[in-house]
């Protein structure tokens, strides 16, 4: 029995051996074999088995024991159905050459396990396997084998599973898990490699290990393109020498010879090498010993980045000059309402607050500090809090506003979002565009003025009354309330002129007027010169009584002021006074009306014997009242 343990621990140390030298021959034979790797695997793998075959145990006449199997089993595991199909047919040649009695069970075991192998395989679905797969594939070949041992006619004729089912079981799971972990830890190996080899190689950076001698000993594929080689092996041997002019050539040869001279690593050293901007670091590399034996190196290609960030630069300075010399402050917010940026021009726009316009303040801390300083006018001081509140929310949104400082100069303040939210302020100073504009808004107030005044005694003139005779007329038509019109003529003033002289009459004039005033004295009271020594006044909301009144304190106010006329029967100036009265419906059609019937009035008046009040109410159109 002994023996044939000692044959088996040899047969799995030549199967071990097998798929090892298969393992490490691998990547140069994939290398060389690219795409039939699979087909190598299924050579390997038969070969191991057939070496395992012709190291078989044999426990009877022609009955074969030995470790087959696992190779078998992995090829299908590791390898797929074409491994499997490869090592397969050549286990099964070799065997069928053996001959023996049990010749068919012994293919027919071959074709089952590396069936099995297949099937796990399959059932991985393209996954790479792992140990646990390895594990339960070795535990699948023993349990198979007992199974066959048991089942197949000549193994179970010489009773091979009683005497040696378990050992045979358990040696062809062993082999399968120390095989295939062989497999699996030569393809972790060779992947991290690769790996590597792939990082180094397409790096988007320039990697090289150059020796002592600052010689390349490998570069990755940037390099190759960067000095237009072919191959790394092209580049192997050169130097900095080979490839740029003497002097860069050389400082670069003093940098890197001093940097492995005194194993001080040169970290992002700028280098311009064939036009192009390359930030460069060199770490010395040492032996086991500690010996300084070359250097890696990396460089990366800034030219895009330094051309960006000059670009960058320049339009920053471009934008700085055009932010200093503009004649406007301008300020932007960001989304936040946190101060981003602001020229001089913005801060000294407000002289009380531009200590507060700093970057980073916030929108309501500026905006507080204008409430404290009181430096703007029209700001509702009493409820400072909410306008705080509002002017802080408001800025982020499109809006123009002219602001007065307490110093009287104006602001026009233009705030504008952009897309991303931030909010920009242009503030002009419009101090004399708004001067101007008060003073020409003042000139057409007095050019106003004027227009309805009369000259001689700064009342509503003829043409001013007309327009608000229209209007009242129109609006106690409206509210059919009543409205009264006084007709004011002075009696024999030809005569006074004539007397007295024109600047006397002028004077009476202004008297008169005066008079006129100081009779109705409504807010809404008109008293115009209506020609020459002709006065009218318009009484909106006044029926005939309360008019009569109003010229009854006329006619006395101008007693009273005693005015000499000689040539007057009545010994001093006096007027006629024609009332018409009118409720708003009556005027409705023909507010006119109410002018002839007041003139009628004052003609009467004169008729009747001069200085003295007459009244006519307009019922309707067709029925005027006469009234004395
Ligand atoms: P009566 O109305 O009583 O019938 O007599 P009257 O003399 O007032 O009548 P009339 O209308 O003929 O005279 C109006 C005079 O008023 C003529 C003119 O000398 C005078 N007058 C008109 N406008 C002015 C003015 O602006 N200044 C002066 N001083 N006199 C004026
Ligand atoms: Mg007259
Ligand atoms: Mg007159």
């Amino acid at each position: 029995m002994n023996g044939i343990w000692g044959q088996f621990v040899g047969n799995l140390a030549f199967v071990s051996l097998a798929i090892s030298l298969w393992a490490q021959l691998s990547i140069w034979l994939r290398r060389r074999f690219v795409g039939h790797e699979k087909l190598l695997f299924g050579l390997v793998a038969g070969v191991a088995s057939i070496g395992s075959i012709l190291l078989a145990v044999e426990f009877g006449p022609g009955i074969h024991m030995d470790l087959r199997f696992a190779p078998l089993a992995l090829a299908g595991m590791f390898g797929g159905p074409i491994a499997a199909a490869l090592s397969a047919s050549l286990a099964i040649l070799f065997r069928a050459a053996i001959g023996g009695v049990s010749t068919i069970d012994g293919v027919v075991a071959i074709i089952v396990v590396t069936g099995m192998g297949v099937s796990v395989n399959l059932l991985m679905k393209k996954r790479s396997p792992t140990l646990p797969h390895v594990v339960i594939l070795g535990a699948a070949v023993g349990t198979l084998l007992i199974v066959l041992m048991a089942v197949l006619p000549t193994l179970s004729k010489v009773h091979a599973l009683a005497a040696l089912g378990l050992p045979m079981a358990a040696m062809n799971c062993a082999a399968t898990i120390v095989c295939g972990f062989i497999v699996l830890t030569t393809q972790h190996l060779e992947l991290e490699r690769r790996m590597l080899e792939t990082a180094f190689s397409q790096s988007p950076d320039y990697l090289y290990v150059k020796d002592r001698d600052s010689r390349f000993v490998t570069v990755n594929e940037n390099m190759i393109r960067l000095y237009r080689m072919r191959t790394t092996a092209e580049m192997v041997g050169l130097s900095d020498f080979d490839l740029h002019p003497r002097p860069l050539a050389e400082e670069l040869y003093h940098r890197e010879q001093e940097a492995m001279r005194t194993g001080v690593p040169l970290i992002d050293s700028l280098e311009h090498i064939e036009g192009r901007d390359l930030l460069a670091s060199k770490v010395p590399l040492r032996d086991k010993a500690g010996r300084v034996i070359g250097l890696a190196g990396v460089t990366r290609d800034i030219t895009e980045r330094t051309a960006l960030e000059r670009e960058l630069r320049e339009s920053k300075n471009l934008l700085s000059h055009a932010m200093a010399g503009m004649s406007d402050g301008f300020a932007m917010f960001n989304r936040d309402g946190y101060l981003l940026f602001c020229n001089d021009q913005y801060r000294n726009a407000f002289p009380l607050s531009g200590s507060a316009r700093v970057i980073g303040a916030h929108i309501s801390d500026i905006v507080r500090c204008v409430a404290e300083t009181r430096e703007r006018l029209n700001v509702p001081y009493e409820s400072v809090d909410e306008w705080i509140n509002e002017a802080t929310s408001t800025l982020h949104r499109n809006k123009d506003e002219e602001v007065q400082h307490q110093n009287g100069d104006w602001h026009s303040i233009r705030t504008r979002l952009a897309p991303d939210g931030t909010a920009m302020v242009v503030v002009s100073d419009i101090t004399v565009m708004k001067q101007a504009e008060m003073a020409l808004r003042l000139s057409a107030e007095q050019l106003k003025n004027l227009a309805e005044t009369d000259g001689l005694t700064g009342i509503v003139n003829r043409r001013a009354f007309d327009e608000a005779f229209v209007r009242e007329a129109a609006k106690c038509a409206r509210s059919n309330t009543p409205l009264s019109l006084l007709m004011i003529d002075i009696d024999r003033f030809k005569a006074y002129n004539d007397t007295y002289g024109h600047p006397a009459g002028d004077q009476c004039l202004r008297l008169v007027s005066k008079c006129l005033l100081n009779s109705a004295q409504r807010p809404t009271d008109i008293v115009a010169r209506y020609g020459g020594e002709e006065f009218v006044v318009l009484l909106p909301d006044t029926d005939d009584k309360a008019a009569a009144i109003v010229a009854e304190k006329f006619a006395r106010l101008l007693g009273e002021e005693k005015i000499l006329h000689a040539q007057s029967e009545f010994g001093s100036v006096t007027a006629s006074i024609g009332i018409a009265s009118a409720l708003g419906h009556v005027l409705q059609a023909e507010p006119n009306c109410l002018l002839s019937e007041a003139d009628a009035a004052l003609y009467e008046a004169k008729m009747l014997g001069r200085n003295r009040i007459l009244s006519r109410v307009l019922a309707d159109a067709a029925d005027i009242k006469l009234a004395g």
